[in-house]
């Protein structure tokens, strides 16, 4: 009986080990908490997995690259993982990449509707001074750190994914929707930069935080002698006098504030042509003569169209949603699934 007992004694202790142990230790793990984080997790991996979204219209789209001449047949979200990571840095937050997705996918569908014939044979192509940036997953895969390559990649992936099949309307129709890197604190309309006239949803529009980034503010520094040179190029006739006062002035600007016309010497310049003889970031610019250098101090970066990259950052870390963003930068649009 004794030894009975005994056995039964140890035939418990063996249940507590084997079973009742493990169930104590493990049940923090199980906790609502932990729970939770899996089942987002899992939502993400999902989204990141899912099968490509059917733009029944648009399904596939025909991708010039410009060096090769080469036309490639891709679909839309795959061509967009390519583009979101080739505009926007991997590391802003996900709410300004779902923005960058959702305005890149909208500014592809309008140039399909809009521009046929811009590139002959294709839809689009690859560069960001014509459509807009793209870059290959392998390209992109190899600019990356080891330690941050498939975390950004998955990024980037989630935030197309996420976003599938939506588009910025306004009237039921795609918008242009063009996009910059830094507004420095306010876009600009669009007919101050490409003349012709201005769409709705593209207003001037302030953001805050814009000057936290490096590419808020920048300078051209030039000698006199070289500034003449560089005007010379498109304007044979130009005669900048040094000696008298105000022998280059800015004579208005957008209401932006952004520089509209300059004089140089006998020569008025738009602003946008400035910036472009003169390489500056943007035409939001204010210049200063020093000795023999021509020094131009510049806010911003790009056309200032449209939303600001840097701008759907900022916002982002205040905790705004990309619809949010989109609704920022965009004047009374919608967001539309197609
Ligand atoms: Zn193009």
């Amino acid at each position: 009986m004794k030894t009975f007992i005994k056995y039964l004694i140890y035939f418990f202790i063996f249940i507590l080990i084997i079973f009742i142990l493990p169930a104590i230790c493990t049940k923090k793990r199980n906790s609502k908490d932990f729970k939770q984080e899996k089942v987002i997790k899992q939502d993400e991996e999902n989204i990141v997995n899912e099968s490509k979204y059917d733009y029944s219209k648009y399904g596939k789209i025909k991708l010039l690259h410009k060096k090769s001449g080469q036309i490639e047949e891709i679909p839309i979200d795959e061509y967009l993982y390519g583009v979101v990571s080739a505009e926007m840095p991997a590391n802003y937050e996900i709410e300004a990449l779902k923005a960058q997705a959702v305005a890149a996918r909208t500014y592809t569908i309008y140039q399909i509707s809009n521009n046929k014939g811009k590139h002959r044979d294709a839809d689009i192509c690859d560069e960001s001074i014509c459509c807009q940036a793209w870059i290959s997953k392998e390209e992109r895969m190899q600019k990356w750190s080891e330690e941050e390559k498939e975390a950004n990649w998955k990024k980037v992936v989630l935030a197309v994914n996420s976003t599938a099949g939506q588009i910025i309307t306004y009237n039921n129709k795609p918008i242009n929707a063009f996009f910059h890197s830094n507004s420095g604190g306010i876009t600009e309309t669009v007919a101050n930069v490409w003349n012709g006239s201005d769409l709705p949803y593209l207003k001037s529009v302030e953001t805050s935080g814009e000057e936290e980034y490096s590419q808020y503010s920048s300078e051209v520094k030039i000698f006199k002698t070289d500034l003449i040179d560089k005007i010379k190029k498109e304007y044979p006739d130009v005669k900048i006098n040094f000696d008298e006062e105000e022998c280059i002035k800015i004579l208005d600007y957008t209401e932006s504030g952004r520089v509209k016309t300059v004089k140089f010497g006998n020569t008025e310049i738009a602003g946008t042509k400035v910036r472009s003889i003169m390489g500056l970031k943007s035409t939001n610019f204010s210049i200063k003569i020093n000795g023999e250098d021509i020094i131009f101090s510049v806010k911003g970066y790009g056309h200032g169209v449209g939303m600001s990259q840097t701008g759907a950052d900022s916002m982002a870390k205040q905790g705004k949603s990309y619809q949010d963003i989109i609704k920022h930068f965009y004047t009374s649009v919608e967001i539309t699934t197609i």
